[in-house]
């Protein structure tokens, strides 16, 4: 192969290094700022660009050796060609083959830093997910779930800035379980949570805390308004699926833990349970209320 039929131009790939390196720079701190509070969809988008980025790198690579390879014969075919002609004219052509050499290492050694970083931050945006996601559901557990309400109670504190949160229970779950079997109520699990997933908004996040019970967090979003996506997602579950869910609905407010927050909102949810199941319960500081279905559209 002729070096100077190279299938990437060097300044090309100077380019896509240095992209690689701005892209995979951004991500990292972005990544560190937001924590878990940006969506798992985020990530899995991160991870798949991640992905193309790895084979970018790797194919560039490939180029190169092939580069070098080419060069490295053009100098030995130089070199067995000394004998008739005259030394010093031979010299510079070898220093000549050098010097086309010389960039081109420089350019192998860098690419194949950007290549092991680019695997380091892999391993770094899957590890990041893996310990954040609930396997069973492809939502977050309950450590995205802490993150996301340390990240939204700071906000507020910060910036004034409101959040609710609801929390979801399965009604009669071990019924289901003792009778279709464990098998079908973990496909139930993950039918709720995909279906959850799908009806919040891009910048909520879904959660699974505890077995059969399941947590929305609504950053921007007062009480009513969330006690009103929070009754519409129980109706749109009691129509889609085999089962209902009951609901309680808190809003952050001022001095809040997020023990005192989870507190209102578990109290909320034993208020629905208590009231007969596959309804909402919204707390409001002082007491819970059921959510009226009727203000449900479905
Ligand atoms: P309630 O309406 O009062 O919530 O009744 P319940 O039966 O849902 O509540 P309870 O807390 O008594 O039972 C929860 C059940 O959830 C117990 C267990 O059978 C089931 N469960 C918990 N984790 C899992 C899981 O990962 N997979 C499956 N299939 N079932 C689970
Ligand atoms: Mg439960
Ligand atoms: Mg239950």
């Amino acid at each position: 192969m002729n070096f100077l039929a190279i299938p990437v131009p060097i300044p090309v790939a100077l380019a896509i290094v240095a992209l690689i390196g701005y892209v995979f720079g951004r991500r990292t701190s972005q990544l560190t700022v937001l924590g878990s509070g940006s969506s798992s969809r985020d990530l899995r988008r991160a991870q798949l660009v991640a992905a193309e980025l790895e084979k970018i790198a790797e194919e560039l690579r490939q180029a190169l050796v092939g580069h070098h390879t080419s060069v490295t014969k053009f100098r030995e075919r130089v070199g067995k060609l000394n004998g008739n002609q005259q030394e010093a004219a031979w010299k510079d052509l070898c220093r000549e083959a050098e010097d086309i050499l010389k960039p081109t290492l420089r350019l192998a050694a860098q690419l194949s830093n950007a290549h092991d970083e680019i695997r380091r931050q892999s391993v770094n945006l899957m590890t990041f997910t893996e310990v954040r996601t609930d396997p069973l559901t492809g939502v977050n557990n309950r450590r995205g779930l802490d993150e996301t309400l340390g990240t939204q109670l700071a906000l507020m504190n910060r910036y004034g800035s409101r959040f609710s949160m609801a929390m979801f229970d399965i009604d009669h779950f071990k019924q289901i379980n003792d009778g279709q079997g464990h098998l079908y109520g973990d496909q139930m699990l993950t039918q709720l949570a995909r279906l959850m997933d799908e009806t919040v908004r891009e910048t909520d996040v879904v959660a699974r805390y505890g077995g059969e019970e399941f947590m929305v967090i609504m950053p921007e979003t007062d009480l009513i308004g969330a006690a009103t996506f929070a009754d519409r997602l129980r109706a749109i579950i009691g129509k889609e699926m085999p089962l209902t869910i009951s609901g309680g609905v808190a809003e952050a407010l001022d001095g809040d833990t997020q023990e005192s927050l989870f507190a209102r909102a578990d109290a909320a949810l034993y208020g629905a349970k208590a009231a007969g199941r596959n309804c909402v319960f919204r707390h409001n500081g002082d007491g819970a209320e059921m959510v009226d279905p009727e203000i449900a559209v479905v």
